[in-house]
């Protein structure tokens, strides 16, 4: 069995809200909320959800982007959350990040040759000949060419400007990658390109990805398995098609009810997803989801259901699942 190289152990964060020209602290956003999940190298680990149930926060905290307010994240081995600022450069290292808008996130000053080869620099890796190489290898790999290496990122399409965000992000052969709704900005006949290139370099370089989208068609072509969130929890954890075929949360139903899957075999209870997601200030009670749950009971207004093992490999947090 693979071996794990990443653990997340009951993270939270919570962001305070402050009022007043004391800036008193009058609450706080629960933005995530207890979540832990595992991934075991060489996985592809999708976290989907709403917007604002907490994945990217999630994300941004295992590259420590963002502090957590509480809880573990341990990265082959070793407690991210416990590291000083120099033991976290070095590691910083093996996590790499694609982020979702590939228009802000390079630096349109700089070339490409520049950009790509910048985590390199940081992290002083190879002679200036050898990074210079390596960037024309990597062009090519992306679907890109050598002789794009001395453009500037406005001559690029936003598809080619992700190829570029893919390679900068391969530069240093991290161990895992973190691909925060890398899509989502890209016109959906663009889409499957940056997919399918995603899914050949994993395959190619047998590398760990988590799969940060709100768009469940593109998780379950992507991962392995795959983690549900809903404010700010996980609800959900399953191998992809498991999920997919026998969905057992409630939410993760009405999230596949609303996307066409064009599969015969996936057949979901058609039940819309009514509502809004509640405000996380103050989220319901109980089950956070009863607000909105077509099958909600008394004891869900009142008791928070944990997630647990339905099946084997199939976790839930739903009372429906509770004897
Ligand atoms: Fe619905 Fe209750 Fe399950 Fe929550 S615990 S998803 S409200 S049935």
């Amino acid at each position: 069995m693979a071996e794990t190289i990443l653990t997340v152990e009951d993270l939270k964060k919570y962001f305070p809200i402050e009022s007043g020209i004391f800036k008193r602290t009058v609450g706080h956003v629960k933005a995530v909320d207890g979540v832990s999940f595992e991934i075991k190298k060489g996985e592809a680990f999708g976290l989907v959800g709403e917007s604002g149930c907490g994945k990217s926060t999630t994300g941004r905290m295992i590259m420590r982007l963002i502090e957590p307010t509480s809880g573990r994240i341990v990265f082959c081995g070793k407690d991210l959350t416990a590291m000083d600022k120099k033991a976290l450069r070095k590691t910083r290292k093996d996590i790499q990040m694609i982020f979702q808008d590939p228009f802000a996130s390079l630096d349109p000053r700089y070339t490409v040759e520049r950009i790509i080869e910048e985590p390199m620099i940081v992290h002083r890796l190879g002679s200036k000949a050898e990074r210079k190489k390596r960037v024309r290898e990597l062009l090519e790999v992306v679907g890109l060419s050598s002789y794009h290496a001395k453009r500037y990122p406005h001559q690029f399409s936003g598809g080619q400007r992700q190829r570029i965000g893919i390679a900068r992000a391969l530069a240093v052969n991290p161990k895992l990658i973190i691909a925060d709704e890398p899509v989502s900005a890209l016109d959906v006949s663009i889409q499957a390109q940056v997919i399918n290139l995603l899914q050949d370099l994993q395959k190619q370089f047998d590398l760990t990805f988590l799969f940060i989208a709100h768009d469940l068609s593109v998780v379950h072509h992507f991962s392995d398995r795959v983690g549900v969130m809903y404010l700010g929890r996980m609800v959900e954890v399953a191998e992809s098609s498991e999920l997919y075929r026998n969905p057992k949360h409630p939410y993760t139903n009405a999230l596949l009810s609303s996307v066409p899957i064009p599969d015969p075999d996936y057949q979901y209870d058609s039940e819309e997803l009514a509502g809004d997601v509640p405000n996380p200030i103050d989220p319901p009670k109980g089950c956070a989801f009863h607000t909105r749950c077509p099958v909600a009971m008394d004891i869900c207004r009142k008791t928070r259901p944990e997630l647990k093992e339905v099946a084997p490999g199939h976790l839930t947090a739903c009372h429906l699942y509770n004897n």
